[in-house]
């Protein structure tokens, strides 16, 4: 069955939401490079090729169903990084921000009695809860050192090999 118009059109907004969580991503990992943490700034390099990959996979997705993707500007990331913890709180936030918008979705595909699209939504369901997770674990580490030198430098080499 064709996509209807409503679906597809909240779909290319959620596509351009990944893009920009890649972005946002990318800005974090700047962040730690920048600051000698090549641990997190790896982390945050690998949780933006994951958001290239949710991007990708509505993409894909669109023309299974025989929609149209429409590629639209993706925001300049515009936050002030000022620590590893607060980095963190903002990934997080910005990861419930996600799951609100993929819940809109859900709303949508509900409403249009969009089985197919539904299904896609249940992926994405779980893996919000796991991105969500993942980001907290590491922010109540982090919240637990308390800016300790040693602390954070151990923290960086431990989440090097995550994700
Ligand atoms: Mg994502």
């Amino acid at each position: 069955m064709v996509i209807s118009k409503t679906m597809q059109d909240a779909i290319n907004k959620q596509i351009n939401k990944e893009f920009y969580s890649e972005y946002l991503y990318l800005d974090m990992a700047i962040y730690f490079f920048n600051n000698n943490l090549n641990g997190f700034g790896a982390f945050f390099l690998k949780q933006a090729e994951e958001e290239r990959e949710h991007a990708m996979k509505f993409f894909k997705y669109l023309y299974d169903r025989r929609g149209e993707v429409e590629l639209n500007k993706i925001e300049k990331p515009n936050i002030k990084f000022t620590s590893a913890e607060q980095v963190f709180e903002e990934a997080l936030k910005h990861e419930e921000f996600v799951t609100a918008s993929i819940y809109g979705l859900v709303e949508t595909a509900k409403k249009e009695n969009d089985y197919a699209t539904l299904s896609l939504l249940n992926w994405f369901t779980d893996e919000q809860v796991e991105e969500e997770g993942s980001m907290d674990s590491i922010l109540q580490k982090l919240k637990a050192a308390k800016g300790h030198p040693g602390a954070l430098m151990m923290l960086n080499s431990q989440v090097a090999n995550r994700g």
